[in-house]
């Protein structure tokens, strides 16, 4: 259950619809968030809402039986938006295209990035400072210095950063040169660290475990959603499976089942779910195709020199053309519902 507060409910009144809600057998817990104030009840009992919903302090109640709540499409019909300023929005009936490397590598490649997404619409960029590699030789970003230095030019041509955060540590350092956090497919389940993203007024974007499933990726927004932020986005970005002919398997069917469980936007990642250059793009339009709010992709000006994840990286021109094309797809898809 989720009781919706008023924003200038008085603490006596607040005491007795906990009260309330404990007679009747639930467990509450006070969530306050930058959008509002709610009362989670956990609990299986069955009642008749009118014997709450008619409690002083009360805006709406609503009933939710999934183990996720607020992340739940069931109370809020609305989609969620979320604003990155100047302009930029995620989700609520447009496309957001964010494209930018694997790794942050230097002041050349970060200016010939944000020149090529200037030039095609592109408002967002991304970009690990912070790299989680699978071999501990592998080149590990430029931490922090790399982002300032990134930060200042991308301000600069009033493009948005999307950048991935691994541990807690790195959140306060991080905050004022990120406009998006990441919280990546190996840290889905870093409980700690979504319980600290809760505490941040900056949207996260939280991608899907590597092995997690769709309610797992859920429950981790959850995590955060209950822990006081509401800027949520969730990323389809394969899963580990037998196959090998492809890096990881693009969930296509995660992209509706998102859609139709929760009020927050979803994006998919193409270049690591499929992680061969060449197919990105088919498994971009077919994200849009059902119903992606966003895609998230790699890009450099020279895949083959990239520091990591060149494999699955486009090229300038590929990645113009396939900014191209999920355009004409978006609209096609909007001018038909
Ligand atoms: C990335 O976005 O570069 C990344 C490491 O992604 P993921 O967490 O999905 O593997
Ligand atoms: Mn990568």
């Amino acid at each position: 259950m989720i009781i919706q507060l008023q924003p200038t409910i008085q603490t006596q009144d607040k005491q007795m619809i906990v009260e309330k809600i404990t007679s009747l057998g639930y467990k509450t817990m006070e969530v306050t968030t930058q959008r509002g104030s709610y009362l989670i009840g956990i609990g299986k009992k069955e009642f008749d809402v009118r014997q709450v919903g008619h409690m002083r302090g009360i805006a709406d109640i609503h009933r939710v039986s999934d183990e996720y709540k607020l992340v739940s499409g069931k109370w809020k019909v609305e989609p969620t938006v979320i604003d990155l300023g100047d302009g930029v929005t995620v989700g609520g009936g447009n496309l957001s295209i964010m494209a930018g490397p694997c790794s942050i590598e230097n002041e050349q490649q970060v200016d010939l990035t944000i020149n090529h997404l200037k030039e095609n619409g592109v408002r967002i960029m991304r970009g690990g400072v912070y790299k989680p590699r699978s071999s501990p030789y592998a080149f590990r970003g430029l931490g922090i210095d790399g982002l300032k230095m990134w930060h200042e030019r991308a301000q600069a041509a009033g493009i948005k950063i999307i950048s991935e955060v691994m541990q807690v540590s790195q959140i306060e350092t991080m905050y004022p040169y990120v406009d998006v956090f990441q919280v990546g497919a190996r840290n889905t389940q870093n409980y700690n660290l979504l319980d600290e993203l809760g505490k941040v007024d900056k949207p996260v974007l939280i991608k899907r475990g590597i092995s997690g499933t769709i309610e797992e990726l859920l429950s981790s927004a959850e995590y955060v959603f209950s822990a006081g932020n509401e800027k949520l986005i969730l990323c389809e970005r394969g899963i580990r499976t037998y196959e090998k002919a492809s890096r990881n398997t693009m969930d296509i069917n995660a992209i509706p089942i998102l859609k139709s469980k929760t009020h927050l936007p979803v994006v998919a990642d193409p270049s690591h779910a499929i992680g061969i250059r060449e197919y990105v793009e088919s498994i971009a339009l077919a994200s849009v195709m059902a119903g992606a709010d966003g895609i998230i992709y790699e890009t450099h000006q020279k895949p083959e020199e990239a520091f990591s994840d060149g494999q699955q990286t486009l090229d300038f021109n590929e990645s113009a053309r396939m900014v191209r094309k999920l355009k004409k797809a978006f609209e096609l898809l909007a001018a038909e519902s």
